[in-house]
């Protein structure tokens, strides 16, 4: 197999010729297809995040082939289509996995994190962790669903029922999600960085009420607010776009420190949450919705090898939609 793999903090992925993996117990292999790439991605390569298992592989929205079945999987087939996902394991036994709550496992492991992931030609997953896709979509097309629809819908959950939604940092994430709703019936307002007009543009074609910087006040309060970019200085600025009684839910996994702000923008009842990782239920409930919502994801195509140079053009704000790698 070839794998892109990250070998220290901020060192570019080296690409390495491995053995074809063998699936243990449990688990199968995949040979993938398309991989997504995520802001959490550049996270783990910048070395922003605790615990990250070098060498690492990254990349958590794989869409591939299982090509072998460890022992005991009787779940999966080879040749089906699967996902696989950032949640990669869970111990099934703390409090939080016996309460439904499997996204905040005290003992997980996450794809392309703390086990392999799909910047790769083949990923060896557990099986439970991973879902079928069926046949409809093509990969690329369904790859960003796996990490920016999953997480996204979980935050969409979790930012209530409020008609007008507003969504910080237009990227992979804020153009799913905004699909999604959209067709739910809400009116969405999507803040980018300043003068993005292309994300802007993107917005407005994908049903945005109002598109515009993240410096800006939308037109009317909001019912509520997701932060998608990594930016701390964004969640003052949400939470002033708020009615009384709002909520702002931050979805990174990682963001620069929040600057302080004056207790009044929080005050009114108004609610600031965050959103962790996924639970198996949000995977099943979100391709549900997303099949319904005719959900079309905006990509750009890049091949493996091209991983490094992918990493900069996100950083750089410099993709519009989503990206994907192909082998
Ligand atoms: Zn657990
Ligand atoms: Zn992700």
């Amino acid at each position: 197999m070839d794998a892109m793999v990250l070998t220290a903090p901020g060192l570019p992925l080296r690409l390495e010729l491995r053995e074809d993996p063998v699936p243990g117990a449990g688990d199968v292999c995949v040979m993938v297809a398309a991989c997504g790439v995520c802001r959490t991605d550049l996270h783990v390569v910048d070395g922003e995040l605790p615990g990250i298992a070098y060498p690492i592989i990254p990349g958590h929205e794989v869409v591939g082939r299982v090509v072998a079945l460890g022992r005991g999987v009787t779940s999966l087939a080879l040749g089906e289509r699967v996902g696989v996902p950032w949640l990669g394991y869970t111990c099934g036994e703390c409090s939080y996995c016996r309460s439904n709550r499997e996204n905040l496992c005290d003992r997980p492991r996450f794809t392309g994190y703390t086990r392999d992931g799909g910047f790769a030609t083949h990923i060896v997953a557990d099986a439970r962790y991973c879902f079928p896709l069926g046949e409809t979509g093509e990969d690329v097309a369904i790859a960003p669903l796996l990490c920016a629809g999953l997480i996204g819908w979980r935050s969409l959950v979790m930012a209530g029922d409020g008609e007008r939604l507003g969504i910080f940092g237009f990227g992979a994430a804020g153009h799913i999600i905004a699909q999604v709703a959209h067709w739910q019936g809400r009116s969405v307002y999507a803040f980018t960085r300043a003068g993005d007009v292309e994300a802007q543009r993107l917005a407005k074609s994908l049903g945005a009420e109002w598109a515009g910087s993240s410096e800006d006040q939308p037109p009317v309060p909001l019912d509520a607010a997701i932060i998608f970019a990594p930016v701390g200085s964004l969640v003052p600025a949400a939470l002033r776009a708020v009615r009384k009684g709002g909520r702002v839910v931050c979805a990174g996994i990682h963001m620069s420190d929040i600057p302080s702000f004056p207790y009044n923008i929080l005050w009114q009842e108004r609610q600031l949450l965050s959103v962790a990782n996924l639970t198996r239920g949000d995977s099943i409930e979100f391709f549900e919705i997303a099949a319904q919502a005719d959900i079309r994801t905006h990509t750009s195509v890049f091949p493996l090898l091209e991983a490094n140079e992918v990493l900069s053009k996100l950083r750089a704000g410099q993709i519009t939609g989503a990206a994907v790698l192909q082998p």
